[in-house]
């Protein structure tokens, strides 16, 4: 059986929170494993996300943070975990982030291996760590050999999986897999996957995060693009053949970003016969 799971971004206000437990439960037929709420850049969402993974686990359902330094010293990291954990979370999603709009380029930021060990050095329960994995290459690394040497260090600092970034090309996923399997990276790559409901905030969330978006699927898309039915057909059409490839070939699951939606997540996840 392959490992399922949906992230979802933290709501605003408790209504919204009301709507994304609406959600959760929509989804909850296809068994997920897991549900994962996302930590804002900079740590800006820390409340949000907390009462967001509150509210779903509280509903029943198992979700987890995903969690980052932010501008956070380590006691407070500390802190935010023991809080989590009195939640009663088994599994954490840890990153880098990256720094808030408009904050410059001044300020550094920490890296994930090290939240990774901060983790494993300063927390006394069974907790997995998923880490971020690139298929298609991080936009920051130098070269895609040096971007595989540092999930490495992640895996090597106590991570226990990777899920991956989102793409269109699944010989990506396959030659990256690969790639991780040869320097020795021994854990699940699951792979992100990134239904297609909203032109404008694919096409600029690709762009920021150095995803490719093959040719001939963004010449259908702008030739779809006001027309939300064809739209959602033709993305469900792509993504269901994506995520049927990457399941033929073994990947161990599928994380959805389902932009706490479920329509477009439900009609791939119904198609590949979740
Ligand atoms: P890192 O692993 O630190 O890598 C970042 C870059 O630095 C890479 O180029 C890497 O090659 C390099 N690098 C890694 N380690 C080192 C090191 N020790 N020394 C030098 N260079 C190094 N963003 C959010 O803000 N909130 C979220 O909740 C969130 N969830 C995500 C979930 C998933 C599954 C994925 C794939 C991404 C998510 N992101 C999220 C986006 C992520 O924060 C960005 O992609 C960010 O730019 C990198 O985070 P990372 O954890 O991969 O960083």
């Amino acid at each position: 059986m392959p490992q399922i799971s949906f992230e979802f971004f933290p709501p605003q206000t408790s209504r919204g929170r009301a709507n994304l437990v609406r959600t959760a439960k929509v989804l909850a037929r296809f068994r997920p494993a897991f549900y994962s709420v996302t930590y804002g850049a900079g740590g800006s969402t820390r409340e949000r996300t907390f009462a967001a993974v509150g509210a779903l686990r509280d509903s029943g359902v198992n979700a987890i943070p995903h969690l980052s330094w932010g501008g956070d010293e380590e006691d407070a990291v500390v802190a935010l975990l023991g809080d989590y954990l009195k939640l009663g979370i088994d599994r954490i999603v840890a990153l880098r982030g990256d720094l808030p709009s408009g904050a410059g380029t001044s300020r550094q930021l920490r890296h994930a291996d090290s939240l990774v060990r901060l983790i494993r050095s300063r927390i006394d329960a069974p907790l997995n760590i998923e880490v971020a994995a690139y298929p298609e290459v991080h936009p920051d690394a130098a070269t895609a050999s040096a971007d595989i040497d540092f999930l490495k260090g992640k895996i090597d600092a106590g991570a226990n999986g990777c899920i991956t970034q989102y793409f269109y090309n699944a010989e990506a996923y396959f030659h990256f897999r690969d790639r991780c399997a040869a320097a020795g990276i021994d854990v699940p790559i699951v792979p992100g996957i990134m239904p297609i409901s909203n032109y404008d905030t694919l096409i600029r969330f690709s762009a920021k995060a150095g995803v490719d978006i093959p040719r001939w699927v963004q010449r259908r898309l702008d030739e779809v693009q006001g027309d939300n039915e064809a739209l959602l057909a033709f993305g469900t059409d792509v993504v269901s053949t994506l995520c049927r490839r990457l399941l033929d070939g073994a990947a161990p699951g599928l994380h959805f970003y389902t932009l706490n939606k479920a329509p477009s997540t439900e009609a791939i996840a119904e198609r590949i016969g979740l």
